[in-house]
């Protein structure tokens, strides 16, 4: 009975030593597996462990967010070349991962007092110079308009009556007044009651104002006129409205008014009254001008056309340019 049992025991033993080496080896299959799959791999130099390995070169590799698989090994140095280029020379900016956006956790060591202060003062002053600058800039376009209204004041009304003018209104007014000045005639200039006058023509003239057709060329009716068509047309043709230019016709305004009040209006002894109608003489001249140019090129471009590619049309119409060029 005795020996029954032993050979029995002895039988289970041999079981189980049978189970523990399969475990072992499917252990030690797994555990040598484990590593090819979890291989260290930077997602910046793009190098795996295995590489560093052949090469002697080691480096420090750290795991700094959530990133699972591949992605979550990265060089210490490689990360820290990265980080460099996002924050751009701006050592506290925050860093994250672009793929799972975890924070990076920065360490920065001790600088000691002086050299706290020293960086505190650099980030206040980095701050605040583009307010500074800005508010420079504000400045000195407001006393540059200041400057500009006070002498538009000596300009329309004569020297001696602005001059009494500036001194005699109350001074917090003028501050207000005189920056006005230059504003109001932008402004103005932006105003463009030319294009809204010739639209209004273009739209109505077939059939109301025959009489402008002495003055204004009315295109004649070629049956397809679409209104639609016309207001491209138009608009193709205003010139677009250019910050140069506005400014430029704004400023020198109360100049030309000046001097078209002194040419035209002399016997008017009002420097008020003069400059104002040589204004209002100069804006109504250039206008009609403008209405009337518009018009000339709106005809224009309505009745353009193109040919047919025949050597009758080359010689009529591109002989010019052929002779023309070099
Ligand atoms: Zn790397
Ligand atoms: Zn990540």
């Amino acid at each position: 009975m005795d020996n029954l049992n032993d050979s029995f025991d002895g039988n289970i033993s041999a079981i189980n030593e049978e189970i523990d080496k399969i475990l072992s080896i499917s252990l030690a299959e797994v555990q040598q597996q484990q590593p090819q799959q979890n291989s260290r791999y930077c997602w910046v130099c793009f190098a795996t462990e295995e590489d560093e390995e052949e090469g002697n070169d080691k480096l420090t590799w750290v795991k700094p967010c959530n990133c699972k698989g591949t992605l979550k090994w990265v060089h210490q140095t490689c990360l820290l070349r990265w980080i460099d280029e996002k924050q751009k020379g701006n050592s506290f900016k925050k860093v994250s991962c672009q793929q799972c956006q975890t924070e990076y956790i920065i360490v920065l060591p001790q600088m000691g007092l002086v050299s706290d202060l020293l960086e505190g003062l650099d980030n206040v002053i980095r701050r605040s110079s583009p307010f500074l600058a800005a508010g420079v800039f504000v400045g000195s376009f407001y006393w540059a308009s200041v400057t500009y209204g006070a002498i538009t004041i000596l300009q329309v009304v004569g020297h001696d009556e602005g001059l009494r003018i500036l001194e005699d209104t109350d001074h917090i007014f003028l501050m207000v007044a005189l920056p006005a000045i230059p504003v109001c005639l932008v402004l103005g200039r932006m105003i463009r009651w030319e294009d809204a006058i010739l639209r209004f023509i273009q739209n109505r003239s077939r059939k109301n104002f025959r009489m402008l057709g002495i003055i204004l060329p009315i295109p004649e009716d070629d049956g397809e006129n679409n209104q639609a068509d016309n207001n491209q047309i138009s608009r193709n043709i205003s010139d677009t409205l250019s910050t140069t230019r506005v400014l430029c016709g704004a400023l020198l305004l109360p100049s030309i008014s000046n001097i078209v009040g002194r040419i035209f209006f002399s016997n008017i002894k009002n420097n008020l009254h003069r400059t104002l109608l040589g204004g209002l003489a100069f804006v109504v001249a250039k206008g009609m001008l403008k209405i009337y140019f518009k018009q000339k090129q709106f005809i224009r471009k309505k009745q353009r056309k193109i040919v047919d590619y025949t050597d009758e049309n080359i010689q009529r119409y591109m002989q010019n340019r052929i002779i023309h060029e070099p």
